[in-house]
């Protein structure tokens, strides 16, 4: 019989759980560092040789000859043809619940005026960006939504997506479909490094963008974090990870479901339970070992059941692991969520699983993963847009240039004096001479 490694231990401070996990800033720095490393020649060959490079590692790494990376529109139009009408409809809902969500993100210009002057922050979207969608071990049409809904009701008009090919050197019909639907007719089979560098730098046959989302494997990501600067990126979405805060009475088969849904994501993926009833993490473990014998996958992912003795610990230990999803299924749930300054996504209740939220529900699942949510927020609207700051005075401006001259002269900058005194008629030159 197939088993899975659960591992139910007391632990009385949150250092414990960071270690047990890899999860401190120290092994992160590492993971990050080392996938650096590895994907740094890749990203040098695309930018030396451009398209020939991305067929190469493509090949190496895909195992299929691809030269022409843009799949014809009319491909993509056949892949929705052939969809059944449930599916289609399917779609067509969850585009519209996440449309709606993402809609009311958006953020506006506004102007501060002051006697006929104003000054303000002008919002425009993002000119092109890049879509990355993972697609090495499974196809993610979900993940294309939700890099394209909120991009397209920023108002992005240059959106592309990236994928890897299969074998053979295609791309799963659900994600063709869905890019046509979305109104999507730059879809591009490249994957992995070699897809962010492509995009990145523009190579022949693919042009460079000014950002790139999207979730992806470690080398997607250490590639995004690489290349960081030439290119915008969203915040680095690596291995996912699942904390589910439980009380006594809280529903052990709907937990030990979504630990294992957790685990199903990706060899590296973390699936931590935090309760303070010894009761119901042992109901917990049964019901991961039963669930996972009969499972289809063969892949372990061990599931942590810590045991608590407060679940005042519980917070603590949330708030240092900083998880991409967090789970609350403790009684009066919305009140005790004041208690967490960093998630990436929260669910609330019994019923909501994350897979609610991975599969539409509305918000984004595009997050920020391993410890990340302090600093970083959900993929959104916002991230579509860039804000430019603008100055606008009167005609006959009521403003005392001296006032800012004074402290550019306590920084020591000569033109930066003059510049600003110039516009009283004044010369700093002739001032200096007075003095
Ligand atoms: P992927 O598309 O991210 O990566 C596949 C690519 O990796 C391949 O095209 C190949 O070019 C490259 N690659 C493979 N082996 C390599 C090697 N040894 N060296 C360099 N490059 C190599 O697909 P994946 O591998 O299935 O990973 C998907 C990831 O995205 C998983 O970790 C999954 O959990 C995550 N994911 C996250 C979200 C989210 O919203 N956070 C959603 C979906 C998927």
């Amino acid at each position: 019989m197939k088993s899975i490694p659960v591992i139910l231990k007391p632990v009385f401070d949150q250092e414990e759980v960071l270690s047990d996990l890899a999860l401190s800033r120290r092994e992160t720095f590492r993971f990050f560092e080392q996938a650096t490393e590895r994907v740094r020649k890749i990203v040098e060959d695309v930018l030396e040789k451009g398209d020939a490079a991305v067929s190469h590692y493509t090949r190496q790494f895909d195992g299929c000859n691809v030269t022409d990376f843009l799949i014809p529109q009319a491909r993509l139009e056949e892949s929705w043809e052939s969809l059944s009408s449930s599916f289609k409809e399917t779609l067509k809902v969850i585009v519209d619940r996440v449309r709606r969500f993402h809609r009311l993100q958006k953020t506006n210009s506004w102007w501060l005026s002051e006697q006929g002057s104003f000054m303000g922050e002008w919002m425009r979207p993002l000119q092109s960006c890049a879509v990355y969608v993972p697609g090495g071990r499974f196809a993610y049409p979900s993940s294309l939504i939700m890099g394209v809904v909120p991009a397209q009701e920023a108002g992005v008009k240059n959106i592309m997506v990236f994928t890897p090919p299969d074998r053979e050197g295609n791309v799963s019909p659900e994600i063709m479909a869905t890019c046509f639907y979305l109104g999507i007719d730059n879809l591009y089979r490249v994957g992995g490094a070699q897809a962010i560098a492509a995009c990145a730098f523009g190579t022949e046959s693919i042009p460079a963008v000014d950002k790139i989302v999207g979730p992806g494997n470690v080398y997607v990501t250490a590639a995004k974090k690489l290349l960081y600067g030439v290119v915008g990126i969203d915040a680095l979405a690596g291995p996912s990870e699942v904390v589910i805060v439980a009380e006594r009475g809280a529903r052990a088969d709907w937990i030990a479901l979504d630990l294992l849904a957790q685990a199903e994501h990706d060899p590296l993926a973390k699936s931590i339970l935090l309760s303070d009833s010894e009761e119901l993490l042992v109901t917990v473990k049964k019901k991961v070992e039963r669930e996972w014998a009969s499972n289809p996958l063969e892949r372990t992912v061990p599931i942590y059941l810590y045991q608590l003795e407060n679940l005042d610990l519980a917070w603590k230990i949330v708030e240092a692991i900083a998880p991409e999803h967090l789970e609350v299924m403790v009684s009066r749930g919305f009140e005790v969520v004041d208690k967490v300054k960093s998630a990436g996504a929260i669910f609330i209740g019994p019923y909501a699983p994350v897979a609610l939220g991975d599969y539409g529900y509305g918000p984004n699942h595009v997050l920020p993963t391993q410890g990340s949510s302090r600093f970083a927020s959900p993929l959104s609207v916002r991230d579509f847009v860039v804000a430019s700051s603008v100055v606008v005075p009167a005609s006959d401006p009521n403003i005392n240039f001296e006032l800012f001259a004074e402290l550019a002269a306590r920084e020591g900058l000569y033109f930066h004096q003059k510049s600003l005194l110039a516009r009283m008629n004044r010369d700093l030159q002739a001032d200096i001479r007075r003095e």
